[in-house]
């Protein structure tokens, strides 16, 4: 896995849930949905069971965080480059 930098695990991922990432990652990767998922255990980390639970079901049919290879495929339609920054921070607390 690639290093983290300036990994704070009290923030929450500032996504907009705007959709316009869905789709173009060849990995299939369920980026908002990932996203969403981390934020609601960074805002209660004694969840993370049940959030793991839903990654994982999501995760039958889409790639992991994990999967993400950084090819920067989806960048230039995210404003704050999200998933190529913290896709990485998702890796570190769902498998
Ligand atoms: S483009 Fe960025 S802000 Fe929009 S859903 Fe994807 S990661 Fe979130
Ligand atoms: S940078 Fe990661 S999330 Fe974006 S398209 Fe490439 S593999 Fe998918």
């Amino acid at each position: 896995m690639l290093p983290i930098y300036n990994f704070d695990p009290n923030f929450k991922i500032p996504c907009k849930d705007c959709s316009k990432c869905t789709g173009l990652c060849w990995q299939k990767i369920a980026i908002p949905d990932y996203f969403r998922i981390y934020n609601e255990y960074v805002e209660d980390n004694t969840r993370l069971e049940e959030l793991q639970k839903e990654y994982t079901e999501i995760a039958r049919t889409h790639g992991k965080a994990s999967d993400c290879i950084m090819c920067r495929g989806c960048d230039g339609v995210c404003e704050g480059h999200l998933p190529t920054t913290y896709l990485r921070w998702v890796a570190r607390v769902f498998r």
